[in-house]
């Protein structure tokens, strides 16, 4: 199954793809740990990306796009995907459409996390991520076993640094302007599942599992 998952910042992306993907043994393919990823690593494509991302700002398509083409084309997307994080425009989507036609996929389903902006910031501030693996707690909702910790593999949590109150505002700015649009896009498709994902990580994972036809 080829998806994407949707959604403002905080709405659960990374969380719900994590555990469809294990689930659906695909891939969870985050735009946003990818460019983690190369900026702890100091790559070119690392110092260009946390120009933007430090701001809240979309980095430019032409270093996002190629980066997407090639992820997509490892061979563990053969039998499908999770991708979180993109397309973020509308831009990006008919890109994205493009780059599975020349590899002869398209997507099955498009999931929207529907989430009240008021939520947002405080699951956004309280998030922790493991600086080692990337699994994603919040200090609330989803405290790990022992503070700082990663349950999965004993990494060191730390806060993103644009999980900060000024950047959160710029990110949901931009998600409003240049992402939101995407939701009637994909409705037009025949493409769209929405689900409330302002309920518990695992009632949220079950409704999507209902939209898919999937019980975990
Ligand atoms: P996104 O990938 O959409 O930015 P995350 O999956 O990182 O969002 O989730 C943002 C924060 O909210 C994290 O700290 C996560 O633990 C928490 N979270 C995710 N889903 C829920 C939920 N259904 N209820 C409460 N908190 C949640
Ligand atoms: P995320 O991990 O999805 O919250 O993304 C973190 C940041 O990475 C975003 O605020 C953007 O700066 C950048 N980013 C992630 N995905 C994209 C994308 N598809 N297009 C442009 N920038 C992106």
């Amino acid at each position: 199954m080829n998806i994407v998952l949707m959604g403002p910042p905080g709405a659960g992306k990374g969380t719900q793809a994590d555990v469809m993907a294990r689930n659906l043994f695909v891939p969870h393919i985050s735009t946003g740990d990818i460019f983690r990823a190369n900026i702890k690593a100091g790559t070119e494509l690392g110092q260009l990306a946390n120009q933007y991302i430090s701001k809240g700002d979309l980095v430019p398509d032409e270093v996002t796009l190629a980066m997407i083409k090639d992820r997509l084309a490892e061979d563990d997307c053969a039998k499908g995907f999770i991708l979180d994080g993109l397309p973020r425009t509308i831009g990006q989507a008919d890109a994205l459409e493009a780059i599975l036609a020349e590899q002869g996929k398209q997507l099955d389903k498009v999931v929207n996390i529907d989430v009240p902006e008021e939520l947002l910031i405080a699951r956004l501030c309280g998030r922790r991520v493991c600086r080692n693996c990337s699994q994603t707690y919040h200090l609330e909702n989803n405290p790990p076993t022992e503070p700082g910790r990663c349950d999965e593999c004993g990494g060191e949590l730390y806060q993103r640094a644009d999980d900060s109150e000024e950047t959160i505002k710029n990110r949901l700015e931009v998600y409003r302007a240049q992402s939101e649009p995407l939701i009637a896009y994909y409705e037009q498709k025949g493409l769209l599942l929405s689900v409330n994902g302002n309920q518990t990580i695992n009632n949220v994972l079950v409704d999507i599992g209902k939209g898919l036809g999937q019980s975990w």
